[in-house]
């Protein structure tokens, strides 16, 4: 069995969204981690899938990434991911995309800024058209800014998304929700449309493939592995005990190959359902995108 590995490198972020949820304490990876994690990675490179760099914002850290790729690139190739809010990108950087990366997450919110005629640029340059997926984040009383930063994208030819509405932090009201709905419908029967556009949390089957949900470990930035990576936002630390598995230096994947991953997996989904089910307003958010979620899929298998 071959696992996916998530790599927290850095607790720094240089925006600060309203809607944040995650502790960051500006941490980088230290020294004697990097050491550990390329260790880790040759002694367990039969087992190992996909490589994902996680933030917060990942690119803070670049000499620490391109570190890793350097040195591990023989064992994991072109199969290395990264979530990006994109304020960063540089040649450098759009190179390694193309040589090594498999996918790459684009955050965008209304909050910041995003360059679009640079992307269109980079993309022309780079051959990059098949590895881009954007996390399209919409708050309340933004949701039509986010209408219109997915028609500019999609007008750019951008296909794939994630439309994530902010849970937790944010209150959603009636009216709200109502707008919600409505641009998620516009957005959902353009893709029954466009068999190209792909809304990868509505989309089940797709959506499993691409979050690392499966066999996936988490490697915090002091070295400790976990089941998932929401043990790092403020919501999910009181869990983090129970999602541990163990240190990486001593950590070795052939022996994880009979971890239960399926029960942690109902273990967070019940943690998740007790979450929204205390505040009216996450419940009907989950009621809203779980109504669009069936739609879709409804339609798409007639
Ligand atoms: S980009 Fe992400 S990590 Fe950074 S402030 Fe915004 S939500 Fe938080």
């Amino acid at each position: 069995m071959k696992f996916n590995i998530i790599l927290h490198i850095t607790t720094s972020c240089n925006y600060n969204c309203s809607y944040c949820d995650v502790i960051k304490d500006k941490k980088q990876i230290s020294s004697k981690s990097l050491e550990d994690i390329l260790e880790f990675i040759k002694n367990n490179k039969d087992y190992i899938d996909r490589f994902k760099f996680f933030g917060w914002e990942p690119l803070l850290a670049w000499n620490n990434i391109i570190n890793i790729i350097d040195n591990s690139k023989k064992f994991i190739w072109n199969n290395f991911e990264i979530v990006t809010n994109t304020s960063l990108l540089n040649d450098e950087i759009w190179e390694y995309f193309e040589k090594f990366f498999k996918i790459i997450f684009f955050s965008i919110d209304s909050e910041n800024n995003f360059d679009y005629e640079k992307v269109e640029e980079f993309i022309k340059k780079y051959n990059l058209q098949n590895k881009i997926y954007f996390n399209l984040i919409i708050s309340p009383n933004k949701e039509k800014n986010a209408l219109e930063q997915f028609y500019k994208l999609y007008n750019l030819w951008f296909r794939w998304f994630n439309i994530l509405p902010v849970y937790i932090t944010k209150i959603w009201t009636e009216e709200n929700l109502k707008v919600l709905s409505k641009i998620m419908k516009e957005i959902l029967d353009l893709s029954l449309i466009d068999k190209t556009l792909k809304l990868y949390w509505f989309q089940e089957n797709l959506w499993e493939e691409l979050k690392l949900a499966n066999n996936t470990i988490f490697v915090d930035i002091d070295s400790k592995i976990y089941y998932s990576d929401i043990v790092s936002t403020f919501t999910w630390k009181k869990v983090k005990q129970d999602l541990f598995l163990g240190n990486l230096k001593e950590f070795n994947l052939e022996k994880l190959g009979n971890y239960n991953f399926k029960k942690e997996k109902g273990f967070i989904s019940k943690l998740e359902e007790n979450i929204y089910n205390k505040v009216k307003w996450q419940r009907q958010l989950q009621k809203v995108m779980n109504y669009f979620s069936e739609y879709l899929n409804k339609k798409n298998a007639k």
